[in-house]
C-alpha cells in the first residue's frame, strides 16, 4: 500500500475574465499570485496559481480563465465548495472586509461541534468558505490582507456526490482518512496525520441533484499530496489494481501528476510536493513573469500576443464589481 494521503495539494477551477479573477483572489482574498503560466494543453489560455507566500502544497488554488466562458451548473460529481482556513478570531475582520468590498457574505454560521465559518461566491459563482480554525498556522507576507488575518491555506473541500459509499471507501481504505463527523447528509473525513492544511474533506450526499455541468465557477479537479515520484508510482500501481483508469505521470513543471475519476465522478489528481514554484523563479519574483515550460518557450511571442493583458494592480476594484 502507498503512504496515506496527508491532504489537499491544490484545487483547479474554471473562471471567466482573468483580470476579475486576479483582482478577487489577490486584492480581496489576499492570496499571492505565485505563478503566471499558460494551460499546457491550451497555451492561448492563462493558468493562474494563487497560494500563500511561496505556494506551499495545501494552499494552492489555480484557475483556467476563459473570457466569456459559460457558467457551470452546480450538481453532483464535482467539488462544490472550497474551504479556506483563517484564525477563529479573524472571522469578524472578514465580515467587515467583505462588506467594504461589496461581497455578499453569509454567516458566521456554526457546523458540527462549533466549527464557525462564513461563505460567499467568487465573481464566477464558485462557492467559498472561510473557516475559523484555532489551530491555524502563522500568517504570511506579502499579502493584501494584514498578516494576522491572511488565509492560511485550505481547510478542506466539499465533494457533492449522488451516493457516498464508494467514495467514502476510497477515502477510508486507500487514502487513510477517518470519518470524523456526520450531520444529516454531510460526512466529514480527516486525513490520518497531524491534521494540517487541507486535511479535511466533506462528502455531501445529494441523490436528488443532477450531474454538474463544467463551466466558469466550476472546480475542474482536486489534487491530493504525495511526497515524491516514488510514492506517486506506488499510488499509480495501487489505483490500477483497484481498476481505476489512471493516467500516466504528467509533467506539470511545478509538480508531477496522475489523474483518475473517483467513483462519485469527481476528477482526482495525485501530485508530488516537489519541485514547487521556486523551480523557475526565486521566492521574491514569484508570479511576476509569464513562465512557460521548455517545450512551449519557442512559441513565446505567439503566445504572448494572444493572451489578454493582465495587470497586477487592482483594476475592477470599485465597490460591487468583484
Ligand atoms: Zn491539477
Amino acid at each position: 500500500m502507498p503512504h496515506p494521503i496527508p491532504g489537499i495539494h491544490h484545487i483547479t477551477a474554471i473562471a471567466g475574465d482573468p483580470q476579475r479573477n486576479l483582482d478577487f483572489y489577490v486584492h480581496f482574498l489576499g492570496l499571492r499570485l505565485v505563478k503566471k503560466t499558460v494551460n499546457f494543453d491550451d497555451p492561448g489560455t492563462y493558468h493562474l496559481y494563487y497560494g500563500d507566500s511561496v505556494g506551499h502544497p495545501g494552499s494552492i488554488l489555480t484557475f483556467f480563465p476563459w473570457p466569456g466562458a459559460y457558467r457551470g451548473r452546480p450538481g453532483t460529481g464535482e467539488v462544490s465548495t472550497v474551504s479556506f482556513s483563517v484564525p477563529e478570531a479573524s472571522l469578524d475582520y472578514w465580515v467587515r472586509r467583505a462588506g467594504d468590498a461589496g461581497v455578499v457574505l453569509e454567516g458566521p454560521t456554526t457546523r458540527f461541534d462549533g466549527e464557525r465559518f462564513v461563505s460567499f461566491s467568487d465573481p464566477d459563482g464558485m462557492r467559498i468558505e472561510l473557516v475559523g480554525d484555532a489551530t491555524s498556522p502563522e500568517g504570511w507576507r506579502p499579502s493584501a490582507v494584514p498578516e494576522a488575518h491572511t488565509i492560511r491555506g485550505f481547510h478542506g473541500a466539499v465533494l457533492s456526490v449522488s451516493g457516498y459509499e464508494r467514495t467514502a471507501k476510497l477515502l477510508a481504505d486507500s487514502f487513510g482518512f477517518n470519518l470524523a463527523a456526520q450531520h444529516e447528509n454531510r460526512f466529514r473525513f480527516r486525513a490520518s496525520g497531524s491534521g494540517g492544511l487541507g486535511s479535511r474533506v466533506d462528502l455531501l450526499c445529494q441523490p436528488d441533484l443532477s450531474r454538474a455541468a463544467l463551466g466558469a465557477g466550476s472546480v475542474h479537479h482536486i489534487a491530493w499530496r504525495t511526497e515524491d515520484d516514488e510514492s506517486q508510482k506506488q499510488w499509480r500501481r495501487h489505483l490500477a489494481s483497484l481498476d481505476f483508469d489512471v493516467t500516466p505521470v504528467m509533467d506539470r513543471q511545478y509538480f508531477h501528476s496522475i489523474y483518475f475519476r473517483e467513483p462519485g465522478g469527481v476528477l482526482f489528481e495525485i501530485a508530488t510536493d516537489p519541485p514547487g514554484f521556486t523551480f523557475d523563479e526565486s521566492a521574491g519574483e514569484l508570479g511576476t513573469g509569464l513562465k512557460l515550460p521548455p517545450w512551449l518557450e519557442h512559441r513565446r511571442t505567439a503566445i504572448e500576443r494572444v493572451l489578454p493583458p493582465l495587470a497586477m494592480e487592482r483594476v475592477s476594484s470599485a465597490k460591487g464589481e468583484i
